[in-house]
Formats: structure tokens, sequence, C-alpha cells
């Protein structure tokens, strides 16, 4: 990858966690950035997606948790609300990243 195309990924990977930190602490119904609403349909997805994030994550969710990834590297706060957040920082600390997204369930 060269120098210029590996900061137009980064770019567009800070725009997105821009999009996700407002759509985060957004609470008016009525928002009318377009991207912020589309953001919001993604985390509630994430929230109620009961499609294994391990095994066999959706796209939607696969796409959300390497962007809170990504986030959650350059994380310093302990209490933030970013999706996913606090759980790959433990994970991170603990160097178990290949089951970050294991939440056994009984079927
Ligand atoms: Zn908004
Ligand atoms: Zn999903
Ligand atoms: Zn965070």
């Amino acid at each position: 990858m060269t120098e210029t195309s590996r900061r137009e990924r980064r770019d567009a990977i800070e725009g997105c966690l821009e999009n996700l930190r407002h759509a985060v602490h957004c609470h008016d119904n009525g928002c009318t950035l377009p991207r912020c609403s589309k953001m919001k349909r993604v985390v509630a997805h994430t929230r109620q997606c009961r499609q294994s994030k391990r095994e066999n994550p959706c796209a939607i969710c696969k796409q959300l948790v390497a962007l809170c990834c990504y986030h959650a590297k350059n994380c310093q706060s302990a209490r933030c609300n970013m999706p996913f957040c606090g759980q790959i920082k433990r994970k991170l600390e603990a160097q178990e990243l290949v089951s970050l997204y294991s939440r056994p369930r009984a079927v």
C-alpha cells in the first residue's frame, strides 16, 4: 500500500468514526444529518442482532466491530460509550482478540 492510499483509508475510517461518535451521542430523533440516521440504524442493529459475532457475524456487525476495534486501540477513556469499546479494550488487554465477539448462548 502506498503512503497516500494508506492515508486515504485512515481518513475514511476516521470519517466513519466521527459519524459513529455523533450517532452515539445524538438523541435528536429529528436530526437531519443523513449519516447520523444511518449510523443509528447500524448501532441499533448490532444491539439486537442474534447472529454470532464470532463465528458468523453478519456484514453489518462485522463492519461496526472492525470500526470499534480501530477506535478502542486509540481510546484512552475509561468510561467511553462507543459500542463494544469496553469489551474490546478488555480483550486487547487480555490479548484475546480472536474470541472478541464470543458470547456463548444456549441454543
Ligand atoms: Zn444526529
Ligand atoms: Zn448483525
Ligand atoms: Zn472508546
